[in-house]
Parts: structure tokens; sequence; C-alpha cells
């Protein structure tokens, strides 16, 4: 048994809320989604969530199409407010206290990022969504994610994928692949297993903040998770 977290930051792609199309929202799989987050929610934890956009639009594949990267790094930033609208509305449905705060300033629909107001809104047994990413053209939602980890003083980075956690190789194409159910940050630089993007995986390294990359596909994942049960990977 790991141990169990009191604070967390959940990182979740656009592609977890997009369903099986890959892309835009898939209302039915946000829903579930809501569900587990709720629940966690109401064992008590402090939940940050950093939302993606990769399912709306992504700055580097937009900029390889022609389009200037930094406006296209833009677009996809908004696109992540698109996403934590959608999940907000479906939170509050379920009952969740929800508030969205963007790294771009847009207050007719939701706050600035302002951390003391976050750590208040977490006090209060909110639930917070960080959207926007890191505000700045040329990061990532995950350099964000850690960012906010680091500032809401989470124990750990909960990052949400379709797969089981990290293998040794593509499990998909090769038989030999085998899962690590623990690795150092050491070990995952030295073998190149892609965590996270590299800077946000190295103000995870450099901060000695733990992420587990784990399943969220599984039932009651993110609750095992935070309950401390060996579900994924953790890498500390
Ligand atoms: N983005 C950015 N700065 C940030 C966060 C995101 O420029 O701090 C842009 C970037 O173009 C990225 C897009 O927003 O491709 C969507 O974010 P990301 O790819 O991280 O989303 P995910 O893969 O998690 O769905």
């Amino acid at each position: 048994m790991r141990r169990g977290y009191q604070r967390a930051l959940l990182k979740l792609s656009g592609e977890s809320l997009a369903g099986p199309r890959g892309i835009g929202l898939d209302y039915q799989v946000v829903g579930g989604l809501a569900e587990q987050v709720k629940g966690v929610h109401a064992m008590g934890v402090r939940l940050g969530l950093v939302v993606g956009g990769g399912n709306i639009i992504r700055g580097t594949a937009a900029s390889a199409a022609g389009l200037d990267r930094v406006s296209a790094d833009y677009m996809g930033m908004l696109a992540t407010v698109i996403n934590a609208l959608a999940f907000q509305d479906v939170l509050e449905k379920m009952g969740v206290h929800t508030r969205v705060m963007t790294a771009i300033r847009m207050e007719s629909l939701a706050e600035p990022y302002i951390r003391r107001r976050a750590e208040r809104h977490l006090e209060k047994g909110r639930l917070v969504i960080f959207a926007g990413g890191t505000g700045n053209p040329f990061f990532s939602t995950d350099t964000a994610a850690v960012l906010r980890a680091l500032e809401m003083d989470a124990e750990v980075i909960l990052k949400a994928t379709n797969v089981d956690g990290v293998y040794t190789s593509d499990p998909n194409t090769d038989p030999k692949a085998r899962f690590l159910p623990e690795l150092s940050f050491q070990d995952a630089i030295v073998n190149g297993y892609a965590v996270m993007d590299a800077n946000a995986f190295g103000l995870c390294k450099s901060n000695q903040l733990p992420i587990v990359v784990f399943n969220i596909n599984q039932p009651d994942a993110i609750a095992r998770v935070v309950r401390g049960e060996r579900v994924g990977t953790i890498v500390q």
C-alpha cells in the first residue's frame, strides 16, 4: 500500500474528455469523469484540476499546418478554457462547488488565477479548475499542472492517461514490454520514459513532486490512487 493523499492536482488531457472520437467533447465521457472527481472530492481531498486542450487544438500541429506558432498556442490555451467550462458545468449539476480560474484574464466567464484566492477556494472545500495553461505560449498544460501543484502545495500530481502506467516499451507493439509500478526521476530520464513533457518533468524532479501515471478508464481510478492503492506507476 502506498500512502494516501490529502492534497492533489489532477491533470486531465483534452483527449480524455473526447471519448473514442478523439476530438471535441463527449458529454457522456465528461459525465463519467466528473462522477469520479465528485467521489474524490467527497472524500475530503483538496483537489485542483488542470485540463488540457488537445481535443480541440494543439499549437504544434496548428503551426505545422501554417499558423503562427504563438497564435496557435494562444488558441490552444483558449481550448483549455472551453474544456474547463464544460467540466465545471457538469460538476456543478452534480452538486460539486467548482471554480474555474484562468491564466489569461477573461473575467466575464471565469476568475483570473490568483494564488491566494485559489487557496481560499480550496480551504472552503471548492474544487478549482485551472484553465488557460500557464498563460504563455511554448508551454504545455503538463507544465501548468506542475506549476499549480507546487503553488497549491499538492503532495502529488495525478496524471490521467489511457494506459495503465509506465512500461519499458510500448505494450501495444512490444510483447516483452514490462509494466513499472514505481521508478525514480533519474531512471525515467536515463531510460527515456516519456512521463510528461521534459519541462514539466524537470520541474517535478527539481522539486521532488511525485507523479502517479494511471489509467483513468478503470472504475474508481482516481479514488483508488488517492487512497494509496497500488494503481498505475509512481515516479518519485
Ligand atoms: N498551451 C500553451 N501554453 C500552455 C499550455 C498550453 O501554449 O501553458 C497550448 C499549446 O499549444 C498546447 C495547447 O495549448 O498544444 C493544448 O494544451 P496541451 O497540448 O498541453 O493539452 P493536452 O495534451 O493535455 O490535451
